[in-house]
């Protein structure tokens, strides 16, 4: 069997866990499988040299930021290199463009384009245990770039796609994929099974446990993935093909605080408004998430978005111009927000989700500013103060009472 593992960061933070993952690691090569390992910097190392770039230029240039982040990431493929020989087994560590990852020239969120796998094959040959650099890649330059944080998750489950692989284990600090972040949420469960279009919404609405990239390529590729434990021996939860699934109304809650809220009040009620200013946040590359337009009044209306919270002030540099030029009222921006979401495919054809989970909100003296809805999930933007609690509240709404809906 050919297995492609992945590891997190906090599974290789120390010695004694780089050991441990060795461990894993070299049980599943004595059973005589081909074996690719994937492995993240250690710990907090990613957040740490951004910190440090900070310290010495916060505007760096982005090709500058790739070479320095990929850095993490090639201290812990030689360390869990060198436990694994000192367990007494072949094995090789190879950087991203060593193991044949091409990416486009997206500095800092780089896409996949292809991964060459003649020198991974050639190390398996010789039965070697491969580790691999996660999150990073060389472009048609012949520069070092990244894949965007949570990025090694995308790194593993390519390679997985790339060699056929029979299995693809994402190892984490938790033991699976929960119904919403277990940190948070006490009451929150383990599911057994989840659809790639759940997690794909779970995970691209902030639940960080598996990177939104991967789960998309495993979707495309139909790769299934298990989310386990590097630290207990307990099954993991299976990213899937829907099957004959236990039809769960909602698999889980989940909160993002990577947004800001621009608000453009006062704006001519006239056609074509919207296309002028949406058509300069596409221009700036700025990507826009709910959006919010009030019934026009006296012949004016108003404009309200979300963005990723750092895009905020760049979002209003855009479109300023223009609504300087068309006489809008205010045009303003908030980060103190945070975007609260229920994902499950059952809810398409259950009446009363929304209103349960409004509900849940009221209750708990939570206001709601936006709403947004797809067919699987239900999206509301509060107050960033807010956040946890409404996870807690909406959470406990759904899952306290079991069957209840
Ligand atoms: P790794 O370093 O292994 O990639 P991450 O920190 O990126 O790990 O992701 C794992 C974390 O995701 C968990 O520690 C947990 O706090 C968080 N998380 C958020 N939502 C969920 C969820 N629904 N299920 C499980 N974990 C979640
Ligand atoms: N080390 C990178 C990050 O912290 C990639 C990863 O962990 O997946 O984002
Ligand atoms: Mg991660």
């Amino acid at each position: 069997m050919l297995i492609v593992q992945k590891f997190g960061g906090s599974s290789v933070a120390n010695a004694e866990r780089v050991f441990n993952v060795a461990g894993i690691i070299t049980e599943k090569y004595k059973e005589g499988n081909d074996v690719v390992v994937v492995v993240s910097a250690q710990g907090d190392t990613t957040d740490d040299l951004i910190e440090k770039a900070k310290e010495i230029n916060p505007k760096a240039s982005r090709r500058e930021m790739d070479m320095l982040l990929a850095a993490g990431e090639q201290i812990s493929i030689a360390l869990l290199a060198m436990a694994i020989e000192k367990l007494g087994y072949p094995v090789v560590s190879l950087l991203g463009w060593q193991a044949g990852f091409n990416t486009n020239s997206t500095y800092g969120s780089a896409r996949i384009k292809r991964i060459d796998t003649e020198r991974i094959k050639a190390e398996l040959d010789k039965k070697k245990i491969v580790i691999v650099a996660g999150f990073q890649g060389i472009n048609r330059f012949g520069d070092i770039t990244t894949l965007g944080r949570g990025g090694s998750d995308t790194s593993a489950v390519a390679i997985a796609a790339a060699m056929h692989a029979d299995l693809c284990q994402i190892y984490t600090d938790v033991d699976g994929v929960y119904t919403a972040d277990p940190r948070l949420v006490k009451n929150a469960f383990k599911l057994d099974e989840i659809t790639y279009d759940e997690m794909l919404e779970l995970a691209t609405l902030g639940a960080q446990v598996l990177n939104n990239r991967s789960v998309e390529l495993a979707k495309k590729y139909n790769i299934e993935l298990e989310v386990l434990s590097s630290f207990t021996k307990v099954p993991g939860t299976k990213v899937k093909e829907a099957t004959k699934m236990e039809k769960m109304l909602i698999k889980g809650v989940a909160k993002d605080t990577n947004v800001a809220r621009v608000m453009l009040v006062g704006i001519p009620d006239v056609p074509g408004v919207a296309f002028q200013i949406f058509s300069r946040l596409a221009k700036a590359h700025i990507n826009v998430d709910i959006i919010l337009q009030s019934v026009g009044r006296d012949n004016t209306k108003d404009i309200t978005f979300t963005v990723a919270s750092d895009k905020g002030e760049e979002a209003v540099a855009a479109i300023r111009e223009y609504a300087e030029k068309v006489g809008a009222k205010s045009l303003s921006y908030d980060s103190n927000v945070a975007k609260i979401s229920i994902v499950g495919a059952g809810m398409e054809t259950h009446e009363g989700v929304a209103a349960r989970m409004f509900e849940a909100l009221g209750d708990a003296g939570i206001n709601i500013q936006m709403i947004s809805t797809s067919e699987i999930k239900i999206s509301v933007l509060i107050d960033a103060a807010d956040a946890d609690r409404a996870v807690q509240v909406v959470h406990s709404a759904f899952f306290d009472i079991p069957n209840s809906f």
